[in-house]
């Protein structure tokens, strides 16, 4: 059985004497990607905390805040036991409704997701810092399926000397190619269909991958092949700053594919080797 908290001050208490503490971040509606994360969480550290939260503060007006998925005793009964969970209300972290200082994500917020999405790594950014004081973790997990949002959170625990480790747990898909996504559970049975156009393109980019012109073509083609997908961006970004890379760069690049399939946002992104 897990534990569980709702109060910043309960669990507070609960982690003074806790040794070397692993925290996850989630929205809930558990699934193995995130279970991958608690268990890489387990191996480094004495006492782990998975959070579960919704958090206001992400989501754009007509996005799916009202509509996020959220089962709190299905998600207990998916944790391993002796796992920690922290479930607080929005009235626990937000007191006074917004937030009055918030943490801006810089120019790498406003491209790819952050374009769509504005103000959504800001809100991404401010919770996660908020979190990382409350529980004061060694070591927090993400998951490489945010590709940008490992990005941005690298930078900010740099940017602002916070004292703790990153750990980055590869992508978990499903047998056919889909990267396991909370919001899956929106897609109908066709849309399930049309949505392996995303973890094709990057097949396709990796498979064709000597130039940056060859494996956009190549993924671009896949796309074209689910006329359905609604295609927000594919881009090649350079890992160490999220850039487009240039037509000659040689290297590893991030592939980075953005789609919406009916109403649902998907995003994907693998590494490609260039040159
Ligand atoms: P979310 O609940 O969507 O905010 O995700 C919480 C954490 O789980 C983030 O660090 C995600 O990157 C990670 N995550 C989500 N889906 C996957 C996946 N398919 N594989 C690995 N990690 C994932």
């Amino acid at each position: 059985m897990t534990e569980l908290f709702t109060t910043i001050d309960a669990l507070r208490a609960r982690l003074e004497d806790a040794g070397r503490v692993a925290f996850v971040p989630t929205m809930g509606a558990l699934h193995d990607g995130h279970l991958a994360l608690v268990h890489r969480a387990i191996q480094v550290a004495d006492t782990v905390v998975v959070s579960i939260f919704v958090n206001p503060l992400q989501f754009g007006e007509g996005e799916d805040f009202g509509r996020y998925p959220r089962d709190l005793d299905a998600d207990r009964a998916v944790l391993p036991s002796g796992v920690i969970v922290f479930a607080p209300e929005v009235t626990e972290l937000y007191p006074d409704g917004d937030v009055q200082v918030r943490l801006s994500a810089g120019a790498i917020g406003d491209t790819f997701e952050g374009k769509t999405r504005p103000g959504h790594f800001d809100g991404m950014l401010t919770v996660v810092v908020k979190l990382l004081n409350i529980v004061t973790p060694h070591v927090v997990v993400f998951g490489q399926k945010d590709a940008q949002q490992v990005f941005l959170v690298r930078r900010m625990i740099q940017d602002l000397n916070l004292p703790v480790a990153i750990d980055v747990a590869p992508t978990v898909r499903e047998p056919d190619g889909l990267a396991l996504s909370s919001r899956n559970r929106y897609l109908s049975e066709p849309e399930r269909s049309t949505a392996l156009a995303l973890s094709a393109a990057l097949s396709a980019a990796t498979d064709a991958s000597a130039t940056r012109e060859s494996a956009v073509t190549a993924a671009k083609a896949a796309l074209a092949a689910e006329p359905t997908a609604d295609v927000d961006y594919f881009d090649l970004v350079d890992p160490a700053t999220f850039l487009p890379v240039p037509d000659d760069f040689a290297g590893e690049a991030t592939a980075i594919v953005a789609a919406r399939v009916g109403t649902t946002r998907l995003i994907d992104n693998a590494p490609v080797i260039l040159g």
